[in-house]
């Protein structure tokens, strides 16, 4: 997986010692790296932002598109969920143990996986479920018909397994 993302590495050294040094992200995490990540993606991560040393403390801010190929848990259909979120961080080199949160990345040898920054927040920000329409039926536990596209015809008392 290093080898894989080294595209992504950046340092970050300079930003870290001058204050009001700022710079530009723009970088697309291609369809390898999001599938390593397990996000593959349809339409790739698109990363868009700017780091910048803010008085000493460097803040990274940028905006994250993509469409991720996710499966309805209940029916297994492809869903099509568009993300474009915006996220910040703090940047630090070494970490203090009240600091041990999302907000903070830890850089300790001045350089910035950007494949890794932009595929946490991504799979963070994710719904822990994925479902193809509220009301998804689901597939039938006797014959594993999509119950969406109409009545198999299996008796529901047969069914004992409680989808949720
Ligand atoms: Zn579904
Ligand atoms: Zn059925």
């Amino acid at each position: 997986m290093q080898e894989a993302t080294a595209g992504y590495r950046i340092s970050i050294r300079s930003l870290l010692v001058r204050p009001d040094e700022k710079r530009t992200v723009r970088k697309q995490i291609d369809a390898d790296t999001a599938a390593l990540y397990g996000l593959p993606c349809t339409e790739l991560p698109e990363i868009d932002g700017v780091l910048e040393n803010r008085a000493g403390v460097l803040m990274m801010r940028y905006r994250l598109r993509c469409v991720p190929e996710l499966i309805c848990d209940r029916c297994l259909s492809p869903v099509a969920m568009q993300i474009d979120e915006t996220f910040e961080h703090v940047i630090v080199t070494e970490t203090a143990s009240e600091e041990n949160d999302a907000e903070y990345l830890l850089a300790p040898d001045a350089m910035l996986d950007l494949a890794e920054v932009a595929m946490t927040d991504l799979r963070l920000s994710m719904p822990t479920k994925t479902l193809c329409s509220p009301d998804c039926k689901g597939l039938c536990p006797v014959c594993g018909k999509n119950r969406n596209d109409g009545d198999c015809g299996c008796s529901s008392a047969d069914i004992t397994l409680d989808f949720q």
